[in-house]
């Protein structure tokens, strides 16, 4: 296991931004609770929207008392491609978890269970990667949580009943989504905790204008022409090969029109990098279209300045757990034209601050009409980072956590 270090972050800095009030409840639920220990444990240190999460999740619990380490596991290359594998699996793919594959995955959360558990009262475990130490670690002095932030709706049968004996080891169980929650998992405690963005981190703190033409021009964008942009890994389920598909549907009609793909490689997906090249085969030469990706240096800052350039945000997943990218874009006052799958219904409101779409058709058309109506498309953005300042910033997922660890210690 390998330590993250997280700053302590001051919950009082997010009054302005979510309100005097939830800043005291906040600090009401901490209190009884100050002085517990807690750990959370994940797979990756760097990419994801997992590790976006933990940053302010565990810089808050630290900050309002409850002092909470993060801890990532160790892998191997094969062990990732079992937990990628996994994942896919977990959404809903044909692929089988074969013997070889199962005793890989055993194996390395044998090697990770090897470590002093005992020092935390409760141990929150993100994602599939790491799920089977509950079962495995010899002492269990604390509670132990799963937190599951894929889509589980209709997960692969062969898969699910691979991994579920592991799963029922824990206390507790928190899903994104009430869909997501499996009838043949019963656990003492489920919470259904939709995730959530840091408005004032490097990603989601508001930016000068100046400095967001600077990064676009930079990256040999026209800050002056359209700009449409998906956020993503490079991954089948985000579908970048639509999104090039309908980007070429609106230029048929806006010639000027420009598309920003930018994906950066998760340490955990070893799928990035053949699905990367794939997507460059796929956009072939095509001056306005821009596919960046961790080698072009794109770093948070820039993500924020291209999601604050972009005239219209894409996320045209076909399948996506939440989709903080969704949150990102909604946040910085931009429509979202979002897949019809997954945690982006609950984010994207169809018509009222962006559009739901299951086609590359009408990808290219509710883009190419928010493109052309500019009033609506600034109301839309108006909409949007209210929805998300009301239901999706980090002060409102630690709320969610305080009261679970209430419940867990009750
Ligand atoms: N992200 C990034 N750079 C990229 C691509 C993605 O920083 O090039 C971030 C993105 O801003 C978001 C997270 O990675 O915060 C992705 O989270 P999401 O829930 O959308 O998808 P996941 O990758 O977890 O499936």
């Amino acid at each position: 296991m390998k330590q993250v270090t997280v700053p302590t972050l001051r919950v009082e800095a997010y009054a302005p931004l979510a309100g005097e009030a939830v800043v005291e409840r906040i600090r009401a639920l901490a209190r009884p609770l100050v002085g517990l220990r807690v750990a959370h444990v994940n797979a990756t240190a760097y990419g994801g929207g997992v590790v976006e999460l933990l940053f302010p999740l565990v810089g808050l619990l630290n900050g309002v008392g409850i002092p909470t380490d993060w801890w990532v596991m160790e892998g191997t290359d094969a062990f990732f491609r079992v937990t990628k594998t996994a994942h896919n699996g977990l959404q809903g793919a044909d692929v089988v978890i074969d013997g070889p594959m199962q005793e890989t995955y055993r194996e390395v959360n044998v090697a990770n269970s090897r470590f002093d558990w005992d020092a935390y009262d409760v141990v929150v475990i993100h994602d599939p990667q790491p799920a089977a130490l509950a079962s495995l670690v010899e002492h269990r002095r604390g509670r132990w949580i799963w937190r599951c932030h894929i889509d589980l709706s209709r997960p692969n049968p062969g898969v699910w009943s691979w991994i579920r004996p592991y799963l029922t080891a824990y206390d507790g169980a928190i899903f994104s989504l009430a869909p997501y929650v499996q009838p043949d998992l019963s656990l003492p405690l489920v919470a259904i905790i939709p995730p959530s963005i840091d408005p004032l981190s490097e990603k989601n703190r508001d930016l000068d204008p100046a400095e967001v033409e600077a990064i676009v021009r930079r990256f040999g964008m026209d800050p002056r022409r359209p700009l449409v942009a998906q956020v993503s890994r490079f991954d089948p389920w985000k579908d970048p090969l639509g999104v090039v598909d309908a980007y070429r549907l609106v230029k048929r009609e806006m010639p000027e029109v420009q598309l920003l793909l930018v994906g950066s490689m998760a340490t955990d997906d070893p799928e990035g990098w053949t699905f990367y090249d794939r997507t460059l085969r796929h956009a072939g030469e095509d001056p306005d279209l821009f596919i960046l990706a961790n080698l072009h240096g794109i770093n948070h800052r820039e993500v924020n300045a291209f999601q604050r350039a972009a005239d219209v945000i894409i996320q045209k997943s076909l399948r996506e757990g939440f989709g903080l990218t969704v949150t990102e874009g909604l946040w910085k006052g931009r429509p979202v034209v979002g897949g019809n799958a997954g945690g982006i219904p609950i984010q994207v409101l169809d018509g009222q601050n962006g559009f739901l779409v299951e086609s590359v058709e009408q990808c290219a058309d509710r883009t190419q009409w928010l493109l052309q109506n500019p009033a609506e498309r600034a109301r839309m953005g108006g909409e949007g980072r209210e929805h998300v300042r009301r239901h999706f910033l980090v002060t409102r997922d630690l709320e969610d956590h305080l009261q679970l660890l209430a419940r867990l210690m009750a």
